[in-house]
């Protein structure tokens, strides 16, 4: 289970790209900062003086930090006010980020309370993500989304992939049917926040649709090249074949997921086809609404 850069992509998240036409404005205009920066007029000066370093050139370096700080400075305050903005938004909006909570979740449990919990921690934690701690934004997220899908117990944990995942430059984020959640470490903040709601989507989906029939679990979601004896599948979480693991409203939703296993298609074999995996569009759906819901 994967993700292919379709409507994910791989535009970081620097000045220039964004497809927030309001920000839009404010990248615009720093870009044409930059492009005017005393940085280019630096180096323009030494490529046509063609001489040694002047006292002008040996003050670039220090002019260039000073003008990086200041537009870094100058971004990280108006994520930082509009994740503000839009976490007050969800919380004068309660009751209906409660219910699209409850959807995302798959917890029908979720109180007012929680929600508004939820919203708090998610602000935090997009604060580290602004800032710029990346391995501690990925960790902080994860554990935090996990905890709120209710799986917090099973043993996936979460990996950092520099370069390409299984080999495949497309695929941004990946999970082992009982192990390993992956995800790209030099993904932007908003692709980061879709791809690990994603993943975990397809935690719980694995995890219900083993725990309505195992032996069929087993028996399709061991990838050929995978390799994972199938003990570790009997064992992985620690439970028998219980129906009553799963809450009576999402029996369907266990078995839609285990239909999706016996005809799973890989991105490699058919990328349409993988796009078109119930298993995925329910991915692909979690990941955007949530994306969506804050904003990014
Ligand atoms: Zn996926």
């Amino acid at each position: 289970m994967s993700i292919i850069c379709n409507n994910i992509s791989f535009k970081s998240t620097n000045l220039i790209d964004t497809d927030n036409s309001q920000e839009s404005v404010i990248k615009s205009d720093l870009k044409t900062k930059l492009e005017r920066s005393p940085e280019q007029d630096c180096i323009d000066f030494i490529k046509t003086q063609n001489k040694r370093p002047t006292l002008f050139s040996l003050l670039g370096k220090p002019i260039i930090e000073s003008i990086d700080k200041k537009v870094k400075e100058a971004k990280q305050r108006k994520e930082i006010e509009a994740i503000n903005k839009t976490c007050e938004k969800l919380i004068d909006n309660l009751t209906e980020t409660q219910k699209i909570f409850q959807e995302v979740f798959m917890r029908k449990d979720l109180s007012e309370k929680e929600t508004l919990e939820m919203i708090k921690r998610y602000h935090d934690i997009e604060i580290i993500g602004i800032k710029g701690d990346k391995e501690t934004y990925i960790k902080e997220l994860f554990k935090e989304a996990k905890s709120n899908y209710g799986i917090e117990n099973l043993p996936n944990e979460i990996k950092i992939v520099y370069g390409n995942i299984r080999k495949n430059p497309k695929m941004l984020g990946y999970t082992d049917p009982f192990g390993d959640v992956q995800i790209r470490g030099d993904l932007s903040r908003k692709d980061i926040f879709n791809v690990v709601h994603h993943e975990l989507r397809h935690v719980k989906q694995n995890y219900y649709a083993f725990n309505f029939n195992s032996e069929e679990f087993v028996k399709y979601s061991q990838p050929k090249n995978m390799e994972i004896p199938e003990e570790i599948f009997e064992c992985a979480y620690d439970c028998k074949p219980d129906k009553s693991n799963i809450a009576p409203e999402y029996i369907e939703f266990a078995k839609k997921s285990l239909d999706a296993k016996k005809t799973y298609c890989s991105a490699n074999k058919n990328e349409n086809g993988y796009l078109a995996q119930w298993c995925e569009e329910d991915a692909f759906n979690t990941g955007n609404k949530m994306q969506n819901l804050f904003n990014l």
